[in-house]
């Protein structure tokens, strides 16, 4: 499988889930490299923004930063020497992010049946944005999905960050949890519209403020708590960029 880089291994730590309905949950994360998308946005580019490629990022007006060499950014790795790694760790849930894990079904799949051999009741949460349905197989190994279906504000064409079917897939299996990064109060409106769309019900929607600190995060905080009240949707705060800040591998 191709996972992402950290230093001189693969992209697998152990922390606690900072977002979402796991929220404070010691888990092992393990960030595949690769994306089908690429939001203008996006914090984990160097899973998807290689040199050569044609999309814009926010980072491109920072003084320094470069598209990432593919190589240099990229781990490759056996999915039974993957699930070796995690099982150092003694802990029993994995939280397999990206990129966007499903374009690695396959591979993820073997790793969590390696895992599953040797500590059956170990958890499993995916992360990915909601454009791709999961095999029946893939999906009766998953104990959660976390979807982040992408707004306008990721700057992408919605014919390509919207999959309707994927959507309505997901919207009915009781393992998906949706979680929207929201940025402006404009944001609300097309949040309540894909929900309609797609009959996701509101109970397990999220909605997490935008921000890399502490303070962006208290900013939009408290406007975004009254939304939640009032529409009957859950507040899910950033927890990890509160601890540790906007770093990679905590
Ligand atoms: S879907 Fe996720 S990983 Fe992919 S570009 Fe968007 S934010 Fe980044």
């Amino acid at each position: 499988m191709k996972l992402a880089r950290l230093g001189e291994g693969p992209e697998i730590f152990h922390t606690i889930q900072g977002e979402g309905v796991s929220v404070g949950m010691p888990a092992v994360f393990i960030r595949a490299s690769r994306c089908n998308l690429h939001c203008v946005w996006c914090d984990t580019d160097h899973t998807w923004n290689f040199t050569g490629t044609p999309w814009p990022h926010q980072k491109d007006a920072v003084p320094g930063y470069a598209k990432h060499q593919k190589e240099a950014v990229t781990f490759e790795i056996a999915s039974a020497d993957a699930a070796e790694r995690i099982l150092t760790f003694r802990c029993p849930r994995t939280v397999i992010t990206g990129g966007e894990p499903l374009l690695q079904e396959a591979a993820f799949l073997e790793m969590i049946d390696h895992i599953r051999q040797r500590q059956p009741e170990h958890q499993f949460e995916v992360e990915t944005n909601g454009t791709r349905i999961p095999s029946p197989a893939f999906d009766a190994a998953i104990n959660q999905y976390n979807i982040s279906p992408k707004l306008t504000n990721a700057a992408m064409p919605e014919a390509l960050r919207i999959n309707p079917a994927a959507l309505t897939y997901f919207a009915a299996s009781p393992k998906a949890w949706f979680k929207f990064v929201v940025a402006a109060p404009e944001d609300l409106l097309e949040i309540e519209t894909l929900c309609g769309a797609h009959a996701i019900p509101q109970q397990r929607v999220l909605l997490m403020p935008e921000g890399r600190t502490s303070a962006d995060l208290d900013r939009h905080s408290a406007w975004l708590a009254e939304v939640c009240r009032d529409g009957g949707y859950r507040l899910s705060d950033r927890l990890h960029i509160r601890i540790w800040g906007d770093k990679r591998g905590v």
